[in-house]
């Protein structure tokens, strides 16, 4: 898996092309996506269209276990089937559960169905998103396979010593979302300003390199082509200790979505 992908969370399908051809041409090889972003077709289209080899590209979708559902066995397959065929492809590379809708207590069955999924080879790897220690544990105390990925809410501002800690532990890659903290106060952030500076960088550079250096996985998201390009320039400089340590101090716990404790 790509450490470094693209997301398209609130991506109007018909502008979703345009993005992610920009973002494949400026190097990007993984996509994330999600049956809920209403989005996969317009994906879809930038990826098949690409010319690029399957197997180089890395597609990620995710199941929107929505209230409104009781998940059986084949509603989990049907989902499935239906995002395939928006995105026109016969696989994805990663399959999430979108959130843990723990109220529910259907997240165990529907990993059952995720594992058989796995097992067809219609998604090559399984994970979940949004899940926070005590599902995880229940998750891997009562299903066989460990989820590949937890995508979670992770910035500088959040930094979740605790989940990824617990990743770390069972060998779970840890995806971040918001990466850039969606672009509001954290770029403006006198220490990211002060770090970007001294490195001849922009602040979204800074706070990707954060990530890349803690080992995360991250998938900033944007639809201006000049940002897209910026966003995954990352790779030519490092930060040093002395910059780890000042973002560390950034972490105050603050939340830009919804806890997942109690969304449903
Ligand atoms: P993000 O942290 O990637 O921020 C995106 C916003 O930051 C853009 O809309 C733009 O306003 C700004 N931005 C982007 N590049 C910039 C740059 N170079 N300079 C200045 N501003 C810039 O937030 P996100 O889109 O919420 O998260 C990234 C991806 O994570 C999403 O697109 C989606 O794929 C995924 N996601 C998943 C969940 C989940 O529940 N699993 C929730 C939200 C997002």
């Amino acid at each position: 898996m790509p450490q470094l992908g693209f997301g398209v969370f609130q991506v109007p399908d018909a502008e979703a092309t345009a993005a992610v051809e920009t973002a494949l041409a400026a190097g990007y090889r993984s996509i994330d996506t999600a049956a809920v972003y209403e989005n996969e077709t317009g994906t879809g289209k930038a990826l098949t269209g690409s010319g690029i080899a399957r197997d180089e590209l890395f597609v990620t979708t995710k199941l929107w276990n929505s209230a409104s559902r009781s998940w059986t066995r084949d509603a989990v397959l049907r989902e499935l089937d239906a995002s395939l065929e928006r995105l026109g492809l016969d696989h994805v590379d990663l399959y999430l559960i979108h959130w843990p809708r723990a109220v529910r207590d259907d997240y165990l069955s529907i990993w059952r169905a995720f594992e058989e999924i796995a097992e067809s080879g219609r998604a090559r790897a399984i994970g979940v998103s949004n899940f926070q220690p005590a599902h995880l544990e229940r998750l891997l105390a009562e299903t066989s396979v460990v989820p590949a990925v937890n995508q979670i809410e992770l910035h500088p501002f959040l930094a979740q010593s605790e989940l990824r800690a617990f990743h770390a532990r069972h060998g779970i890659t840890t995806e971040a979302w918001a990466p850039l903290g969606q672009g509001k106060e954290l770029l403006s952030t006198p220490v990211i300003a002060g770090i970007a500076e001294k490195h001849g960088r922009t602040p979204a550079q800074i706070v990707l390199r954060w990530h890349l250096q803690l080992g995360h996985v991250a998938i900033p998201k944007s639809v201006t082509p000049s940002r897209i390009r910026e966003n995954f320039d990352v790779f030519g400089f490092g930060l040093d200790d002395e910059d780890m340590t000042a973002i560390a101090a950034l972490d105050s716990g603050t939340r830009l979505g919804p806890d997942p404790d109690e969304f449903d």
